[in-house]
């Protein structure tokens, strides 16, 4: 094996390059140091005797490398050669590399048994990696090029810092001990194959953890050596597991002692604020306050008989279903509830008291009911058992529900006077909708999850949000004091003075970060190297537009047209949407708009369409599936919205689609429309790009189809999580399934891109993804067009994506793809780009 002399005017110099040196290859390699002078007052210098004796300590036959640092350690050298026989004279080889690269060089390729030539020229080549980095024009490498024949193996680079110079120097020994060639190549950075027993030509690829190599090995032994580079790859090079998850400065730790209860965090920031109770406001039919008042007598009891029948019968329902979400996501034990709720409903002696009142009082139905549910009421309260008086709240609750079927009523508003955090059981997409972020502090609710409605409106109007919480939290009363953390799911009641200051100083900071974000939100979305991704904002209602163009958004990627249906007794009118259109239209100026047609079912249900209740209303009549059963509803929709593109850039999408029958179906509507304002002669843009959503798992599997019948695809990552997952948006515990950085779900927008792309259509995606903080690297690297999200989020988005360069992102989403959970992605990611931002 080649020996290494060091020379040096300074011993400790030396002595740091050999221990730098040696360090790459412990105790493979003879290294000797001629340093220093043997004189206290003058120990800067070199000595050619020195420099001889330290030769003879390592020489063998393999050749002695000797490399020095300047002036007259090169002379000393020189003349240390002179004493030398001449035999091993012509073994022994002065080198001009630098001194600390070329040794580290010189021993990492002594230690794979190079010879003395291979060995200078890895010494003298050593300034060619650092010139790369530097972005000099590199030296090239001296060796031919690799053919890339043979054996070949393909597999990322996990560990933290990349082929930095120990693990390159573990990969150039672990090369060297065979007798194959062997050849690598980034193929993130697109280089070529270069020697793999080479220590400059390895560092030279300039390989960071996500990089993807291609090894190559001709030789007897090629799998063998493939085999020990996998495993010093996959095994990180012995550095132990990935680096942390956080960036590198750990943020502070919060030591509290005040309660807490674990949620599930559904939208970010921080909230301390007494706590408002939602519980909706009972009807009553008899109190000259309701607005709600029927007329007290009927005049066909037999009409209002039926009535309160069909009322019932929708009831059962309704608690049959409560029953079964309770049983099966909850327990036994408050499922019973609704048990006792059935048999409320069923009554024998309600049931007849109902029947007197209306055929002998002539009482309409609802009036008839409430008077049977107030005096079974009262007979609870009269009883002496305490467990028995409690039961009152069941017999409310059975009697409001029936009420508000016999009513049509949604439940009532939250009025909310003081700014204050909100605590519900649960909160309808349309209650979150109504909420106003100035009074509204928070919400925790006990149901739901981080893509429920409610959630995303919550993320939407910035305001923050825990899904799921325990629901001991709805037995505390009115204004008490609580802090929660959107972000972590986490909330505190009666938080301590430590918990305050420690969320404050959180919530300043966030504030720091999103003013930052917000200074680069007007820019185009580009990356370092140049790629783009165009970022729209979702919205609900011309209220959002204003803010989300202020927030940075170059369009709307999504319009939820269903929040026009809300809150009120019929669909909305054509002109009535016309003009809701128009408006938001020419706030856009120009820019995209995406209308969604109207996509209610699953947790938006539309009252006063009457339909009835589904056991599985995420798997039942939703979006698409309803307004092709409804298609007066759908043809209206498309009548305004193809009035309002004309002279604007509106662009209509169809949800849900399942199958080719349901988009060819709502095309032939859209065509007849379209016939329809021809004839009449109503100017609409002739050219209107047509969409869809990709949200269920058959829309992938046939999106090569699909793109033959469109003109883009937008990916709803919320919905493709929960089917591709098989779990509820809703359900808070199975929320940690649907989860859209799973590698399933990955893989099914990856699938959508390339059949998007293969069919020469644009695609994007509007779900909650984009939103996620460390999805910015694989929206970009999946490829996609266009993102829409929460307006809130777009100056982060942008400013990731800044920081970002496109091979990197396609790295990520390699190894993304090939995670086992999405744990996993997200820690390739979190190191990824603390490594870089
Ligand atoms: C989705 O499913 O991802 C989506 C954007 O639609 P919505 O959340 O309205 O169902
Ligand atoms: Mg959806």
């Amino acid at each position: 094996m080649v020996g290494i002399v060091i020379v040096s005017h300074s011993k400790q110099l030396a002595e740091g390059v050999r221990e730098l040196a040696t360090q790459m290859v412990p105790g493979e390699v003879a290294v000797a140091v001629a340093a220093g002078m043997d004189d206290p007052e003058n120990p800067l210098g070199t000595d050619a005797m020195q420099v001889y004796q330290a030769i003879a300590s390592v020489y063998t036959d393999d050749g002695v490398l000797v490399l020095m640092d300047l002036g007259s350690a090169v002379m000393s050298a020189e003349m240390a050669l002179e004493f030398l026989a001449d035999e091993q004279r012509q073994n022994v080889h002065l080198c001009a590399a630098p001194l600390v690269e070329g040794t580290i060089a010189a021993v990492v390729a002594a230690a794979s048994a190079q010879d003395i030539h291979q060995v200078m020229a890895e010494a003298q080549a050593a300034l060619t990696a650092k010139a790369t980095q530097l972005g000099y024009t590199p030296i090239s490498p001296q060796s031919e090029q690799g053919t890339g024949q043979g054996k070949e193996i393909q597999l990322f680079v996990r560990n933290a810092l990349g082929l930095h110079a120990r693990p390159a120097a573990k990969f150039v020994a672990t090369s060297a001990k065979f007798q194959s060639k062997i050849w690598v190549k980034n193929l993130t950075k697109g280089s070529e194959f270069v020697r793999g027993d080479s220590i400059n030509q390895v560092t030279t690829l300039g390989v960071r953890q996500g990089d993807k190599l291609a090894i190559a090995a001709d030789g007897i032994d090629a799998d063998a050596a493939l085999l020990a580079l996998r495993a010093l790859i996959e095994g990180n090079f012995g550095e132990g597991d990935l680096a942390p998850v956080s960036s590198p400065v750990s943020p502070p730790v919060l030591v509290s002692t005040s309660p807490s209860l674990q949620g599930i965090p559904a939208s970010g920031g921080v909230a301390i604020a007494p706590i408002l109770n939602f519980l909706p406001a009972p009807l009553i039919v008899d109190g000259s306050t309701s607005k709600f008042i029927p007329q007290l007598l009927a005049d066909e009891p037999e009409v209002e008989w039926q009535k309160l029948h069909s009322a019932l019968r929708s009831a059962q329902q309704e608690i049959q279903t409560l029953l079964f979400h309770t049983d099966t996501q909850i327990g036994d034990a408050e499922a019973g509830i609704f048990d006792a709720h059935l048999l409320l409903l069923q009554d024998p002696m309600v049931i007849e008291k109902a029947h007197k009142y209306i055929f002998e009082h002539n009482f309409q139905a609802a009036t008839a009911w409430q008077t049977v549910m107030d005096e079974v009421a009262a007979n609870y309260r009269q009883l002496e058992d305490p467990y028995l008086q409690e039961r009152v709240a069941d017999v409310v609750d059975v009697g409001q529900r029936v009420l508000h079927l016999l009513l049509g009523r949604p439940l009532a508003k939250l009025d909310i006077s003081q700014p204050a955090i909100v605590v519900a059981n649960d909160l309808t997409p349309s209650d979150t909708a109504s909420l106003d972020p100035s009074k509204v502090l928070g919400i925790c609710i006990t149901s739901g999850s981080a893509t429920s409605h409610t959630a995303i409106i919550a993320r939407s109007l910035g305001i923050p949000a825990v899904a799921g919480v325990p629901s001991s939290i709805l037995h505390l009363a009115d204004g008490t004091m609580v802090a929660m953390d959107g972000e972590t799911g986490t909330v505190w009641v009666e938080p301590d003075v430590e918990t305050v200051n420690f969320l404050q100083s959180k919530q300043n900071t966030q504030q720091l970060a999103q003013q930052q974000a917000l200074t680069i939100a007007h820019q185009p979305a580009t990356t370092i190297d140049g790629s783009h991704l165009s970022i729209f904002a979702n919205i609900t209602s011309i209220n959002d537009v204003q803010s989300a163009l202020d927030l940075g958004a170059e369009g709307v990627g999504l319009f939820r047209t269903e929040f026009l249906y809300m809150d009120r007794d019929t669909p909305p009118s054509e002109s009535e949407q016309l003009t809701a259109y128009q408006a938001i239209a020419q706030a856009l100026e120009k820019r995209p708009l995406i209308i969604r047609t109207l996509d209610v079912g699953g947790d938006k249900p539309l009252p006063y369409l009457d339909l009835p209740p589904e056991t599985n209303p995420f798997l039942g009549v939703r979006g698409i599936r309803f307004c092709l059963q409804h298609p007066q509803i759908l043809k209206t929709q498309l009548r305004a919205i193809l009035q309002a593109s004309a002279g604007q850039n509106i662009k209509v999408m169809f949800p849900m689609i399942t199958t080719m029958g349901e988009i060819q179906a709502a095309k032939t509507i859209l065509a007849e429309v379209k016939e329809e304002l021809q004839q009449a002669h109503i100017p609409f843009d002739t050219a209107m790009e047509v969409g869809i959503m990709i949200e269920v798992p058959s829309a992938v599997a046939i999106a090569d189809k699909l793109a033959t019948e469109v003109d883009f695809f937008s990916i709803g990552t919320n919905d493709l999580s929960q089917y591709i997952m098989a779990s509820d948006r809703t359900n808070p515990l199975v929320a940690n399934l649907a989860d859209p950085l799973h590698p399933s779900v990955l893989r099914t927008i990856q699938q959508t891109v390339q059949a998007a792309h293969q069919a020469g259509i644009w695609v994007g995606l509007c779900g909650e993804l984009a939103t996620e903080p460390l999805a910015a690297p694989i929206l970009l690297g999946l490829g996609l067009d266009e993102v829409s999200l929460n307006a809130p989020g777009i100056p982060r988005l942008k400013q990731t994506i800044a920081q970002l360069r496109l091979p990197q992102t396609q790295a990520i989403v390699q190894a993304a793809l090939q995670a086992d959970e999405p744990t996993q992605v997200r820690e390739l990611i979190a190191t990824a780009l603390s490594q870089t931002i």
